[in-house]
């Protein structure tokens, strides 16, 4: 590896942990992660094995900062099983040494049972359940192998983690269908107690044609839906502050503030994270789990190389090579081009966004709320000087979130900003 300068090296932080693989306990039909099987031929079942995991660990107490985070994801990871769980935290513990360490799972909460629940609970994992709405929307694509229904079982695990005081975000994907219904998704979060909400816009392009398939959402009616959404998160506001919690507005009253964004798809460049397939490979990023993104395997080379080696760094580049249309965009400090998975269009991902459509639609919307926004906290709390471009960066985990929650950054959009993006 070409030897880069310690102090411009990314800080291993995060990593996003794929246990189980591409394995899942449902068929949900847009799901893009389905299709990984085909790059582990080698086994139909796939499971992280203990040295692997322990391995994975170590490395990461080892090479990482004071505060580490790991997303546990799929495919769905509780088909490990809580024994692998558990083994987990017993070497984040052994090897730790005084680390904090959040743990996220990203689930379809089909085996959130309260043993489950019990041990997320106690080990404070900030979970990311897989709810698309309202029965009818949700179970429109969300099924089984069989073509079982899902919604009840979700809405009964939601309500099971609420009642044991575990930290829950709704993950909803917004496709083709269930975006003609913001104002019945949002109000249905709100009325289970859902109050953080991510909303993921599903957009698969045919491999062959690189067209969108049928669930993907419409960028026009995406951008509607931004806009209903951002009105009904703002009507909520209450004493100036946000009473729930909407990850992408949220993440942009960061970039207004002139601080970074907790969503990676609002910065200039990729690369800051890795993910560990079941068994060890390592890639770039959650949507780029392919042959060609492969950046090597646990026990190799150590992973903070792996995450600043030159084949990183290029793919984090790539972001910042935008077509013309977002060279000469306004609202290109917040939008950056937007995922980079979303580029259809043009050779090697420097296209224009699939959704640039929908963000020229939600930008002049709600451009001068946000304004007004942060105005008013800055107004209000003068100790905290948003503006000062040095501390863009790194925010203090004990200075009040800059979403306006009124609580400490750490217990907010930190909390919430470990990488659980997709599905
Ligand atoms: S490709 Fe998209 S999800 Fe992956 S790091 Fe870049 S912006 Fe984030
Ligand atoms: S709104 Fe469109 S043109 Fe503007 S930066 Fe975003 S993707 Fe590019």
């Amino acid at each position: 590896m070409d030897a880069l300068n310690p102090s411009l090296q990314k800080p291993l932080n995060h990593l996003l942990v794929k246990p189980a693989g591409p394995d899942c306990n449902m068929s949900c039909q847009y799901c893009f992660y389905r299709r990984k099987k085909d790059f582990f031929p080698q086994t139909k079942i796939h499971r992280m094995d203990e040295t692997v995991l322990e391995r994975m660990i170590r490395e990461l107490m080892e090479q990482g900062p004071k505060e580490v985070s790991i997303s546990w994801q799929g495919g769905e990871p509780t088909l490990m099983g809580l024994a692998f769980f558990r083994k987990a935290i017993e070497l984040e513990k052994r090897y730790g040494q005084g680390k904090i360490v959040a743990n996220g799972l990203q689930t379809n909460g089909l085996l959130i049972d309260r043993d489950w629940t019990a041990f997320l609970q106690q080990y404070h994992f900030l979970v990311g359940l897989s709810l698309d709405g309202p029965d009818a929307i949700h179970d429109h694509y969300r099924r089984g192998e069989g073509g079982q229904v899902s919604a009840c079982q979700v809405r009964e695990a939601a309500g099971r983690l609420l009642d044991a005081g575990v930290a829950v975000n709704a993950l909803c994907v917004v496709n083709d269908f269930s975006v003609r219904f913001p104002e019945e998704i949002y109000c249905f979060f709100k009325s289970l107690g859902l109050i953080y909400m991510q909303f993921i816009p599903c957009v698969e392009g045919d491999p062959g044609f690189r067209l969108p398939t049928v669930f993907s959402v419409p960028p026009l009616a995406y951008g509607a839906f931004l806009c209903r959404l951002f009105d009904l998160w703002i009507a909520d506001f209450s004493d100036d502050r946000p009473t729930t919690s909407i990850r992408f507005f949220e993440s942009l009253l960061f970039s207004y503030a002139g601080l970074s964004p907790p969503e990676c798809t609002l910065l200039p460049e990729c690369g800051t994270y890795l993910v560990i397939e079941h068994n060890g490979e390592v890639f770039s990023c959650d949507f780029f789990v392919a042959p060609e993104h492969r950046l090597g395997i646990i026990g190799e080379r150590p992973l903070k190389d792996l995450l600043n080696s030159p084949k990183q760094q290029s793919f984090g580049h790539i972001k910042s090579r935008l077509p013309e249309e977002c060279l000469l965009c306004r609202w290109l400090t917040f939008c950056r081009g937007g995922c980079l998975k979303d580029r259809f269009s043009g050779q090697d991902m420097t296209g224009l966004n699939y959704f640039c459509r929908a963000y020229k639609e939600f930008f002049p919307y709600a451009d001068n709320r946000f304004k007004k926004l942060i105005a008013d906290r800055r107004k209000k709390e003068q100790g905290l000087n948003l503006s000062v471009k040095t501390r863009a960066k790194k925010i203090g985990r004990n200075v009040p979130c800059p979403c306006g929650s009124g609580r400490k950054f750490k217990k907010c959009c930190a909390l919430h900003s470990d990488g659980i993006t997709n599905r």
